[in-house]
């Protein structure tokens, strides 16, 4: 097979014709496939369920340090659930708050709290003519959701193989006070699968903000989710924490991570990883919102896994659920795409997700033919600010709940609807 560019325009009127054929076979099947989420399959649901024999009424529901977890009481998590979290994000426990069952609010209390009352004192930022923030791209859709509620101006900072184009990153922040911040999932991100260098992670410990309160929101989502056994095939990155301390940036950075894609999403532990000074002044607002968070949730957590240790062997359980399902997407478009090179596709080492690109100005119309035959993708454009990608050619692909065999299906579809709206391009 040639490549698409090398066919002449006769062949790429049969080529059509033949997809098309394959499209209207694919559509007769009715098909109803969800790729759209990264959510845990139920098998992945299955590998955690014992957790949930782990109290029964006649336990007993006390911390490490003697407290009843059935109380109210101790606002920012119990020491052991601190620990599991701190060695979770490769942190100290001092440096750790544990919240409720998931990050996400976490990280839009963050973004909340500084609009309304400020960053450690600063100006809230809700009293400011302007707030603006980095977002590299392609990058997670609910983070952008986050910063475009509260009306910040979100910039566009291109994603590169070793972490965010740090070139463009240093001028911009260290030129416009009023960008605020800069969202960065650090590895295995969400959705190229790329995991920041150390030269990346030590330049963003050592940024040089016009703006005193401005922060790095990294969220370490997926620190430990590695596809692979081996530790070859496992992306590591340095602590940010740390680095930010050695930079003489201590309090710059709010690291956000949760156990949902461990155990249960929606009933898991998150938890926010930051100085000394900034949890000071966080605990100051939590003390007004809550009394504490789950904590009979964390001692569970904490129960069943005992220690890191435990939390890494189930994390490949997690893995060899998930391989297959990856390398079943990949091994269909390396097989059918390649050849006709109109696509890129990334082959991540961990996390839920692979990024497809096409040709420009196809994106659209491949996630709504999908659509038509029964496949629903993540919404093109989602992986951009505003719903905007400006190329319209990124597509997420969500492999995690599907089974392999539908995987297998899902890709004919992609592949198919790539091709034709490809070659309707270019025939245009
Ligand atoms: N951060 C990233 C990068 C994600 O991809 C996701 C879920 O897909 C989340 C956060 C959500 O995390 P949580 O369930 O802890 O809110």
């Amino acid at each position: 097979m040639l490549a698409y560019r090398d066919l002449t325009k006769e062949q790429l009127e049969e080529e059509l014709l033949k997809q098309k054929e394959a499209y209207k076979e694919i559509c007769a099947k009715n098909i109803s496939l969800d790729m759209s989420r990264g959510k845990p399959g139920p098998d992945q649901l299955d590998l955690s369920m014992d957790m949930l024999d782990v109290f029964n009424s006649k336990s007993e529901l006390k911390s490490e340090n003697g407290f009843d977890c059935r109380n109210y009481g101790v606002m920012d998590g119990i020491p052991e659930a601190k620990k599991l979290m701190a060695d979770i994000m490769g942190t100290k426990p001092e440096n750790v708050i544990v919240y409720g069952n998931a990050s996400l609010n976490i990280m839009y209390d963050t973004v909340s709290r500084s609009y309304t009352h400020g960053v450690n004192g600063s100006t809230p930022w809700c009293k400011l003519e302007k707030v603006k923030w980095l977002c590299p791209v392609p990058g997670y859709d609910r983070h952008f959701a986050v910063t475009e509620q509260f009306g910040i101006e979100m910039i566009n900072v291109p994603l590169l193989e070793d972490g965010p184009d740090m070139d463009m990153v240093e001028e911009l922040v260290s030129k416009d006070a009023a960008i605020k911040g800069i969202w960065c999932v650090p590895k295995y991100a969400n959705p190229t699968g790329t995991s920041y260098s150390d030269e990346t992670v030590k330049r963003m410990a050592a940024l040089k903000p016009a703006a005193e309160d401005f922060r790095i929101y990294w969220d370490n989502a997926y620190g430990i989710h590695h596809l692979y056994d081996d530790e070859a095939n496992q992306d590591q990155i340095l602590d940010i924490l740390s680095e930010c301390e050695k930079a003489g940036n201590p309090d710059m950075v709010y690291e956000f991570a949760s156990t949902s894609k461990v155990t249960f999403p929606g009933s898991g532990v998150a938890a926010l990883a930051t100085s000394k000074n900034n949890i000071e002044f966080i605990k100051k607002q939590m003390t007004i919102q809550t009394i504490g968070h789950d904590k009979i949730n964390q001692l569970r957590h904490v129960r069943y896994f005992k220690d890191i240790n435990g939390v890494k062997k189930h994390m490949m359980k997690h893995a060899e659920k998930l391989r297959p399902k990856f390398q079943a997407v990949i091994t269909m478009l390396d097989k059918e795409l390649k050849d006709a090179d109109i696509a890129t596709w990334t082959n991540p080492k961990g996390g839920y997700f692979i990024s497809f690109d096409v040709m420009e100005g196809c994106a659209k119309k491949i996630v709504q033919m999908c659509k038509e035959a029964g496949m629903v993708l993540t919404g093109a454009g989602a992986t951009y600010p505003y719903g905007k990608d400006p190329e319209d050619k990124n597509i997420r692909i969500a492999p995690s709940f599907p089974s392999p065999e539908e995987l297998v299906e899902a890709s004919k579809i992609l592949i198919v609807c790539t091709k034709i709206a490809t070659i309707e391009k270019m025939l245009d």
